[in-house]
């Protein structure tokens, strides 16, 4: 069975060959231009595919920055998509996928339609109609059964919902509603885990949630702060195919800046902070296998 009709989607098609090479793809928070500029050189450099993560925030703080990223995916000689995460308000679903880049397909290869705010049934409810929505446009989509505790940068922090593993039994639940792209929550958390020792990841519930999916979604991970890489590989090991990065790329960046903030050119903070942020990705690529892959 196909895994989905979205066979010609350039997001759908990156990540069915991530599972087919047993490899990850970095998908990388981006909040600024240096970010976007580092996850291109970087990608090109090794030769890698990436998809750029924006969140809803992106088309609240300018139109112009889903702009900027929709043409440096299309202009990058390697394959480069556009992710919009954790998209938890309908309205801001559709007003994203009716974004085009200026070769006229949708700005956004694929939606995260992120309903686990609600109470299941609404979630399902909810998200098989904001995914047909998205399909109609040829945009893949992701969802997360069960509930991934924490907060990001502009997202709802689902730390006062009690946190729910996503079990296999809800897999078929969520394949019916049409996603293509499955976040699943098995001991993961969105934010600070406070030590590598604290990471205690359910990987016999991420096994047999790979195994159920049957290839029919793909399954993407959320909540990787100070993960190793041999804790990537383990979960790559079951299926996992786009790796969600945050403080993983970005720390040395945000530490620079920190440092550095008005007291150097601002030209140098931004070429600087952009060499920090490839050179990070860079490291993640060979760990997580994608280098050579594009
Ligand atoms: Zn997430």
């Amino acid at each position: 069975m196909a895994p989905n009709n979205l066979t010609s989607n350039r997001a759908v098609k990156m990540l069915n060959a991530a599972a087919q090479g047993n490899y990850g793809v970095l998908g990388v928070v981006s909040y600024n231009l240096e970010t976007i500029v580092a996850c291109i050189r970087a990608a090109e450099a090794k030769h890698s595919p990436l998809q750029i993560l924006l969140f809803p925030w992106a088309l609240k703080y300018s139109p112009l920055f889903v702009d900027f990223a929709a043409h440096a995916a299309r202009s990058a000689k390697v394959p480069i998509t556009v992710h919009m995460d954790h998209a938890q308000d309908p309205e801001i679903i559709k007003q994203a996928s009716q974004i085009l880049a200026v070769d006229g397909t949708p700005a956004f290869d694929s939606i995260m339609v992120d309903m686990s705010h609600y109470e299941k049934e609404e979630n399902l409810r909810r998200t098989k109609e904001l995914v047909a929505l998205c399909h109609e446009r040829g945009i893949a989509t992701e969802a997360e059964p069960g509930r991934i505790e924490g907060g990001e940068d502009g997202v709802k922090d689902t730390a006062e919902l009690e946190g729910m593993m996503t079990t296999a039994e809800e897999v078929d639940d969520f394949v019916a509603t049409g996603i293509d792209f499955l976040a699943p929550a098995f001991g993961n958390v969105h934010g600070e885990y406070h030590g590598v020792e604290n990471i205690r990841l359910d990987y016999d519930r991420l096994a047999s949630i790979h195994k159920k999916a049957q290839g029919r979604v793909q399954i993407v991970l959320h909540g990787t702060n100070e993960f190793p890489a041999d804790i990537m590989r383990r979960c790559i090991d079951r299926g996992v195919t786009r790796i969600n990065v945050n403080k993983l790329v970005l720390s040395e960046y945000n530490d620079y800046v920190a440092q550095n903030t008005g007291k150097v050119p601002l030209t140098q903070l931004m070429e600087k902070g952009t060499d920090l942020i490839q050179q990070a990705c860079e490291r993640w690529m060979d760990n997580i296998g994608s280098s050579g892959k594009a």
